[in-house]
């Protein structure tokens, strides 16, 4: 995939970037070098994890932000609230429900951003992180059925079962939750890597990964497991003022997934539990982490085959 662009008056600046390979790393370090202010257009992984990263080194950081909430394609409200308030905290400005409407230059490089509200916000480096957009020219033009990406089956077989696809640029009907998911992360791409082996030696076996992800902003280690979207509950463990605590989503009595925040075993945990098809009731969860490990070990006894996934 290749970071989304902005058409905007002014995005081809010096000193207005992306962030996708190596070399976009290194430039952004050169480029904050020389910058004490940095405006970031997108609160997503990607924004949120530089903006922690420049604040800590100094430089004046403001996210502008389109809805009216950080992170909103990841995680549920209640973590996008516990991250904004830790990054305001730190100093981080946070605009939602803004864009920028323009940058403007001096001698060819950036100065500030003017948002849709008609702030000027004084800027030496724009960073540009509103997601990414699968690369699909390639298949379009082999004729392969594309949608939000190159369609796959559950083998990762595309609509010419010849050619696969798989990470980023691959779109399929999630065997969790029923939807159609087009996922970015290194956990998808290097599954649907192995999968896809099989399938060309043969194997006959549908993609069934737990979906999982991670992300680092500041003093946050944020881990997901599942998919969560469409909970209609929660139960939480540990404590958001501690900066610790984890998630427990629920659609009626399913676990759909956990969000946790510098609680990694409750995350390991996770990935066992629903690698092996087990829901744990809220009450089991609310137990605590020994309550689940001990429900788990029960589940496994009783059903040993899904237990081994
Ligand atoms: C800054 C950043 C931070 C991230 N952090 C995390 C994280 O913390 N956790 C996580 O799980 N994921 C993270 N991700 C996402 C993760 O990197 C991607 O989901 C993963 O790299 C996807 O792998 P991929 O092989 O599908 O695509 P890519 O890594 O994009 O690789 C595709 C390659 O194909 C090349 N290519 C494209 N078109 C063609 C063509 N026509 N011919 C030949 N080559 C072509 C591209 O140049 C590219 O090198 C992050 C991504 C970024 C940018």
């Amino acid at each position: 995939s290749r970071p989304r662009l902005l058409k905007l008056d002014g995005a081809g600046l010096a000193g207005v970037v992306s962030l996708r390979s190596l070399a976009d790393a290194r430039l952004i370090r050169e480029l904050s070098a020389q910058s004490e202010d940095v405006v970031i257009l997108g609160g997503g992984f990607i924004g949120l994890e530089i903006a922690a990263t420049l604040r800590a080194a100094g430089r004046n950081v403001t996210v502008v932000e389109a809805v009216d909430r950080l992170l909103g394609r990841a995680v549920a409200p209640i973590i996008a609230a516990h991250v904004r308030q830790r990054l305001e905290a730190i100093g981080v400005r946070i605009l939602t429900g803004t864009t920028v409407a323009r940058l403007e230059g001096d001698n060819g490089r950036v100065s500030a951003a003017i948002t849709s509200s008609g702030e000027r916000l004084p800027a030496q480096m724009v960073i540009i992180g509103i997601g990414v957009a699968p690369n699909v020219e390639l298949a379009e033009a082999a004729g392969l059925a594309i949608g939000n990406g190159i369609r796959v089956d559950q083998h990762m077989q595309s609509t010419i079962p010849e050619i696969l696809a798989i990470g980023d640029a691959a779109a399929y009907r999630h065997w969790f939750t029923g939807g159609d998911v087009r996922l970015e992360s290194v956990q998808n791409a290097t599954d649907q890597a192995r999968l896809a082996a099989r399938t060309i030696l043969g194997h006959a076996e549908p993609f069934t990964a737990v979906p999982w992800f991670w992300s680092d902003i500041g003093d946050m280690k944020l881990q997901m497991v599942g998919l969560t979207q469409g909970g209609d509950s929660h139960v939480v463990l540990g404590d958001l003022a501690e900066n610790k605590f984890s998630i427990y989503h629920y659609a009626g009595d399913r676990l759909l997934g956990i969000e946790s925040v510098n609680r990694p075993a409750d995350h390991m945990l996770g990935r066992k539990m629903l690698g092996a098809g087990f829901s744990p009731t809220p009450q089991t969860v609310a137990g605590g982490p020994d309550a689940l490990k001990a429900a788990l070990a029960a589940f496994s006894e009783n059903e040993p085959a899904r237990a081994a996934g």
